[in-house]
């Protein structure tokens, strides 16, 4: 994998931690999360600080993930398709990792290594047609809309109040019983639809 350190094509990391996938069909897999910098929307509900970052090549980002035990990434924001993805991917996948992708959906998949793609749409603007599973977040009296994209799951995430001060939003950040309920009652009415709890909030962990 000569080409891997001398590539100089740099990402724009936020971070790079092991954990589990706390939400959707994959929910329990232990998962290492490649949260890129950046993204073109600020949803009054995000619950996560995109804006830092450093730059890393291919051969850092390697080493950051080199001694975690699952050779399961996902790829996360932020938006992560906001970088061009492909060489990374490229080489995680020929070093035998499988790959996911989290995205809002508005930018096309730059490539065909992801073997699992999430779609969170927050608009209609959306640039990808078919997906694994498409997640909903939505808060009490919201109806979900899936924009048409085709997918095995349909999820709805219930929003909850976020703290966020890089994106403005100024609530505290907690598990909403209440949205919760609003979403269960909703999923029994609307079969489509199933419901996924954010697995990291409820249990505290990252
Ligand atoms: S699209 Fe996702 S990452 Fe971007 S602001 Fe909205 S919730 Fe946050």
């Amino acid at each position: 994998m000569g080409n891997t350190n001398q590539s100089s094509n740099l990402y724009k990391i936020n971070d790079i931690f092991y954990s589990i996938q706390a939400e959707g069909f994959l929910s329990g897999t232990p998962a290492i999360f490649i949260r890129f910098s950046n993204c073109n929307l600020r949803c009054d509900f995000c619950d996560t600080e995109f804006l830092s970052g450093i730059d890393m090549n291919i051969s850092e980002i390697l080493n950051n993930i080199e001694n975690f035990q699952s050779k399961f990434i996902i790829f996360t924001g932020g938006e992560p398709l906001l970088q061009d993805t492909t060489e990374l991917a490229k080489i995680l996948s020929d070093k035998g990792y499988k790959l996911a992708v989290e995205t809002n959906g508005m930018f096309k998949l730059q490539h065909d290594y992801f073997d699992w793609i999430t779609v969170s749409p927050k608009n209609d603007k959306i640039k990808i047609d078919e997906c694994d599973e498409v997640k909903c977040v939505i808060g009490i009296d919201e109806i979900p809309d899936s924009h048409g994209i085709k997918a095995s799951h349909y999820y709805i995430s219930p929003k909850n109040p976020t703290h966020n001060e890089d994106i403005g939003t100024e609530s505290a950040n907690f598990f909403d019983t209440n949205v919760a309920k609003y979403c269960y009652e909703y999923v029994k009415k609307h079969t489509k639809w199933k419901l996924t709890l954010q697995t990291n909030k409820i249990i505290g962990t990252l």
